[in-house]
């Protein structure tokens, strides 16, 4: 499978690449800083050169999405699968009568019209795949059902993911194309911290379960855990 990650540089997204090149999938790795990784991401292109390709991709610039796209559809013409896994959380437990809207600006754009701008520009190599996914990486803070009093932007930028995710489901329902939201679970990561109980690389292997179809997920669901259980 060709996989797109995006925030492949750490947390949760360096795990997904790990697990995939190790399970024998490509993986076309989405970072700022792209091209020219380093630290962990960049060990791992030396580990695996013909399996983990970088790309320069900032969520929030439209151009840079297009033009990671426009390379992958001439470098390959296909991807079967596409993880929006980059994120932030900022203004954690912040008051309403205190919240700064620049703030909840940059949580949008980063957490909701990232992934809206990724799907615009990657859907056309995304038809030219085979069994393909869409995950969304989503989180519990996005649940109506769930819903807590704080982490506004966050939390908001989250559910309306959810929404996106369901619209797109709809959208692509004719092409058999799989589209999830997916709760991560709380993991050690620098979001997650160092107290969560859950790890990247378990995540991102049951991530790889839904991707693989080993983990096969009920077709109404579209908010799921990593596990596969249903989420509202
Ligand atoms: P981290 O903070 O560890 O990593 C975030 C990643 O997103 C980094 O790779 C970062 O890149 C990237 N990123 C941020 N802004 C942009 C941008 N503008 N363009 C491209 N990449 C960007 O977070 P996690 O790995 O923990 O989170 C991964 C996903 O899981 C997120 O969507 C998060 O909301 C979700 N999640 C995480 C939970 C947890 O417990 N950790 C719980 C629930 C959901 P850079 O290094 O350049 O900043």
């Amino acid at each position: 499978m060709r996989v797109l990650v995006t925030g492949a540089n750490r947390g949760l997204g360096l795990a997904l690449c790990k697990a995939a090149v190790e399970r024998g999938h490509t993986i076309l790795a989405c970072a700022r800083n792209g091209e020219q990784p380093s630290g962990s991401l960049k060990d791992l292109v030396e580990e695996y050169p013909n399996h983990i390709f970088p790309l320069a991709l900032d969520v929030t610039d439209e151009k840079s999405v297009a033009a990671a796209a426009a390379k992958v559809k001439e470098k390959w013409g296909s991807i079967d699968a596409i993880i929006n896994n980059a994120g932030v959380l900022y203004e954690r437990d912040v008051k309403i009568e205190e919240l700064d809207f620049s703030l909840l600006e940059l949580t949008m754009n980063v957490n909701l019209y990232g992934p809206m701008c990724v799907i615009k520009h990657f859907l056309p190599s995304l038809y030219n795949g085979t069994d393909q996914t869409i995950i969304n990486i989503s989180s519990d803070a996005g649940s109506i059902t769930t819903a807590y009093g704080g982490d506004y932007p966050y939390a908001i930028s989250k559910t309306a993911l959810n929404m996106f995710t369901k619209q797109i489901k709809h959208y692509v329902s004719d092409k058999n194309i799989n589209v999830y939201a997916v709760h991560p679970g709380w993991i050690k990561t620098d979001m997650g911290g160092e107290k969560a109980p859950g790890s990247p690389e378990e995540t991102a292997n049951n991530l790889l379960d839904i991707l693989e179809k080993k983990k096969i997920i009920k077709e109404d669901l579209f908010f799921i855990k990593h596990n596969g259980e249903s989420m509202k």
